[in-house]
């Protein structure tokens, strides 16, 4: 068994496995035996095409039986010989076969080098791969693959994935939530909080969620009508804002016509959730907008109930969560289908104010810290 072993070892040390280009519109791109490989709308593949994920496939190659596993991570349809591959399970690639990164185009082939059946002979300039772990970082855009790694081809600087699934807390960041920060309803002295800093110069801090949306730091998934982002200053776990593409500045604009769009984001926000309560079946999720948005650019929320973050400080945080403030999402798809718009909720700011009190056992609470001791163990 170990003697063949080190025969399989050798063999796969000499073979070697690559990406290529049909349209040669990039070199060719190392797939290292069995280590699996992120590509998508990355400079590395020169596709800047928006229906395509940066984490649109996961390559394993497997240099002694010579194919590639091909894992289908982005939203849109990826093609191994014309055949969909469908999301989240691997399908093989053999040599020959095309591979369409994203809806039949960026056509790319693999083939392997290095033992007599050579398909190819090397001769174009390998971009220089990490060396083991040094790029090699753990991505966990999903739960079901934990080993999942993304090696970044041209640097050699880690490049850490957006992770879904990863619990938010953010260790350095102040928080710069419109709640603290300036909003319709803040005071002007609280106009000079770190959300003005944090802003481009050129742009007014309420426009922080259209740079966010172009943030590779921030962005975890994407498709044609929506972008989902991490939320920068997370008030629990998990905490995520679904984002329209197509400018709506906030809810009190939609139409019925978009009652599809809503319907879509909300559907987008339980298969994240799911991807974390596949795991951890007792992590509850609320989706929803809130009643005054104070962030331009309509966004769903998506937040775990724990409330477990150091970016929740403020009773302003907590009552926007927890009180009516928050206005779950398929109430708003309610009122357009019902009442063609949706209600104007600007009244709603005095529930910000409310006394403090758990979300479960509807114990009031003298501060934030005890609110946040009693929440870790209220189990009602
Ligand atoms: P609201 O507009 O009240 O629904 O909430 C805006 C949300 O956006 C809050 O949860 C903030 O933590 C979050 N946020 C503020 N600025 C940014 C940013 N630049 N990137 C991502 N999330 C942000």
């Amino acid at each position: 068994m170990r003697i063949l072993y080190r025969i399989l070892k050798m063999a796969n040390d000499t073979i070697k496995c690559y990406l290529e280009c049909c349209k040669s519109s990039h070199p060719k791109l190392p797939l290292p035996h069995n280590v699996p490989v992120i590509i998508g709308r990355t400079p590395e593949l020169c596709i800047t095409d928006k229906l395509c994920s940066r984490s649109q496939l996961e390559l394993t190659s497997n240099c002694y039986k010579r194919y590639v596993l091909v894992k289908r991570l982005g939203a849109n349809q990826s093609q191994i010989n014309g055949i969909d591959i469908e999301r989240n399970k691997s399908s093989r690639l053999e040599e020959g076969q095309d591979l369409h990164v994203v809806n039949g185009k960026y056509p790319h082939r693999v083939y392997f080098t290095g033992c007599q059946n050579d398909t190819k002979t090397e001769k174009a300039v390998v971009p220089k791969l990490p060396t083991k772990n040094t790029d090699l970082t753990k991505s966990d855009l999903s739960i079901k693959q934990p080993e999942r790694k993304k090696i970044k081809v041209s640097e050699n600087k880690p490049k850490v994935l957006n992770t879904k699934i990863k619990p938010q807390e953010k260790s350095s960041s102040k928080s710069v939530y419109a709640f603290d920060s300036p909003s319709p309803m803040s005071s002007r002295s609280e106009k000079k909080t770190e959300s003005t800093k944090s802003a481009p110069a050129h742009k007014h801090w309420s426009q922080g969620l259209k740079s966010a949306m172009e943030d590779p730091e921030l962005v975890v998934q994407e498709d044609e009508h929506i972008v989902v982002i991490k939320d920068k200053y997370p008030k629990a776990k998990y905490h995520w804002l679904i984002l329209p593409k197509d400018s709506i500045s906030s809810t009190k604009n939609l139409s019925t016509d978009n009652i599809e769009l809503l319907k879509h984001i909300l559907k987008v926000g339980h298969e994240i959730a799911s991807e974390v309560t596949d795991q951890q079946p007792d992590v509850e999720f609320r989706f929803g907008y809130h009643a005054v948005a104070s962030m331009s650019q309509m966004h769903m929320h998506v937040i775990s109930q724990d409330f477990q973050s150091s970016s929740f400080k403020t009773k302003k945080h907590w009552n926007s969560f927890t009180t009516d403030y928050f206005v779950d999402a398929p109430d708003i798809i309610n009122e357009l289908e019902t009442e063609g718009k949706v209600k104007d909720r600007r009244t709603m700011t005095s529930l910000l104010n409310q006394p403090l009190k758990c979300h479960r056992c509807k114990k009031p609470q003298k501060n934030i810290p005890t609110l946040k001791k009693h929440i870790e163990s209220c189990q009602k």
